[in-house]
């Protein structure tokens, strides 16, 4: 069975496979216009997996996890930092 949402209101298109979905499909967002992700869950989660394959994704994977571990040091009082 094909489904083809056409109403704008509870469908998207996705910008990255551009199937139109149903707006559920689509992660919230807070800068998008229409508080949607431009692409659905599925690309997200595809695109995310890919990014963080690269150079620049490990990179901000490692920079996340240092953030996180000098904040949790100064949160337990840290060793003077
Ligand atoms: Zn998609």
């Amino acid at each position: 069975m094909k489904f083809e949402p056409k109403n704008p209101a509870i469908a998207k298109r996705c910008k990255r496979c551009g199937k139109l979905k149903l707006r559920d499909m689509f992660y919230f967002s807070f800068e998008a216009k229409d508080r949607l992700r431009s692409y659905c869950k599925q690309c997200d989660k595809e695109y995310n997996a890919e990014y963080h394959k690269t150079p620049a994704g490990i990179e901000a994977q490692e920079r996340a996890i240092e953030v996180q571990r000098l904040k949790k040091l100064r949160e337990y009082g840290g060793f003077g930092i």
